[in-house]
């Protein structure tokens, strides 16, 4: 299947080329040509399904063109090594626990499918020295490191500011090694992002290196994260709570609500969407007032969703053709402040026994402002509350026990390269590493 892009100015692209390149030449995001539709028994049997064999299905309609079955079924098997259980929080509201792969967040899912199939294409073409490169703030970086490590031909190289990322995330990409390098930029999150920006563009750069980017926008990236909505509906259908269901996703770039439409679109009965956000209500005010109007993005407690322009916005317009309208019958949306987070973090846990995660804590307050008679409610529970340990902790006032997983990590040496924030050295570094 082809991939066009958003912006109908560039050519369309084969997965091949869309996955290698991330972006379109014309700076739009790719869009799968077609949105094929899972028959009836499918949906009929999919409680007696396994998460991988749901998955796999799924994964079939987008790239069963082009890569083999066996392949393809490799992939999605070994991606989805861990489980996403649905689990009973509050009357009618469900927790789609999207925090048990190896770096507790839902980036997982789409990073390690994205590095297998990258991976897949490079052993293809017989490439041996593709260079991954990714700016992260926290969560990406742990996610693409973790997810591309022991890929072979590929060398990931993840940049993120000093001091400004919390130890528990760093030491999930710093302390990897092999094929991952972690580097220590003096500067913010901002300059990293620049630095790689900067990167893609230097001419110079790409004709001696094959660059590539693992960022949210790419289609390998973006596609698999509609898996764990069917697992979810699979395991509501198993105990008959189906019937209208309504999935709260906590957003901020929008890529993980994004992928749960397209699911709508191949069929997967549901009835709405929520999307949660922090203070960076964007989405909120376009929904009010038809108007798109970016912003700078201001810094909460749920940071994963501090963005102000979300990258994936233009996906949800390309996909209800610009319709606002058809727009606000799928999805309506909701945003707290950090007081209201923290305020359903610690009634949450004191009335249900639960603990969530800032940004689930979005998710899940959406669900109990909104939830009509007779919905069944599932919020995407995007990251293990320990990954904000501070933050939780100061809420609860209780300790939180650390995951062995995270624990793991802890343990492990910290190896990074240090690097000023000036492009020359860090494509010095890029030539000579
Ligand atoms: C990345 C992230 C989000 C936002 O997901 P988008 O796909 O960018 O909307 C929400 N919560 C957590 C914990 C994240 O890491």
């Amino acid at each position: 299947m082809n991939y066009y892009s958003t912006n109908k100015q560039a050519p369309v692209a084969s997965l091949q080329e869309a996955v290698v390149k991330g972006l379109a030449p014309d700076k739009g995001l790719y869009m799968p040509e077609e949105i094929k539709l899972l028959p009836k028994s499918f949906y009929e049997n999919i409680g007696n399904m396994s998460f991988q064999e749901i998955a796999y299905e799924v994964a079939s309609r987008f790239f069963g063109d082009d890569i083999e079955p066996e392949t393809l079924k490799e992939i999605v098997f070994d991606t989805l090594s861990f489980d996403t259980p649905v689990v009973h929080v509050a009357d009618n509201i469900y927790s789609l626990e999207l925090f048990h792969g190896p770096t507790l967040a839902f980036k997982d899912v789409g990073a390690r499918f994205m590095a297998r199939l990258l991976g897949y294409f490079i052993g293809k073409q017989g490439q041996k020295d593709v260079k991954v490169l990714v700016a992260t703030s926290g969560d990406t970086g742990s996610a693409v490191a973790n997810g591309f490590l022991g890929v072979e031909g590929i060398h990931v190289y993840v940049l993120y500011p000093k001091g400004k990322v919390s130890p528990i995330q760093e030491c999930q990409f710093t302390t990897l090694g092999q094929n991952i390098t972690a580097i220590e930029v003096d500067g913010t999150f901002d300059d990293c992002q620049a630095l790689v920006k900067t990167a893609f563009l230097d001419a110079d750069l790409n004709k001696k290196l094959n660059l590539t980017s693992a960022n949210s926008i790419n289609v390998a990236r973006f596609l698999p994260q509609a898996f764990y909505y069917f697992h979810a509906y699979a395991q509501l259908a198993k105990q008959g709570k189906a019937d209208n269901v309504v999935f709260c996703v906590p957003s901020g770039n929008f890529g993980n609500i994004t992928a749960g439409l397209i699911a709508k679109r191949m069929g997967l009965p549901v009835k709405r969407f929520i999307a949660a956000n922090n203070r960076n209500c964007i989405f909120y005010n376009y929904l009010k007032t038809g108007e798109y109007k970016p912003q700078p993005s201001v810094q909460t407690i749920a940071n994963a969703m501090d963005v102000g322009d979300p990258s994936n916005f233009v996906r949800i317009l390309d996909l209800y053709n610009h319709s606002l309208e058809d727009i606000r019958t799928d999805i309506s949306a909701y945003w707290y402040n950090d007081d209201a987070i923290r305020k359903t973090v610690l009634s949450t846990y004191q009335t249900t026994g639960y603990l969530l995660d800032p940004h689930g804590a979005c998710g899940y307050q959406a669900l109990k402002d909104s939830l009509n008679a007779g919905e069944t409610g599932v919020f995407l529970e995007t990251a293990h509350p320990a990954k904000f340990l501070e933050t939780v902790e100061q809420i609860t006032g209780e300790s939180i026990p650390i995951p062995a997983k995270l624990q793991a990590f802890m343990q492990g040496e910290k190896q990074t390269v240090g690097m000023d924030k000036d492009f020359g050295s860090f494509k010095q570094f890029l030539m000579e590493n």
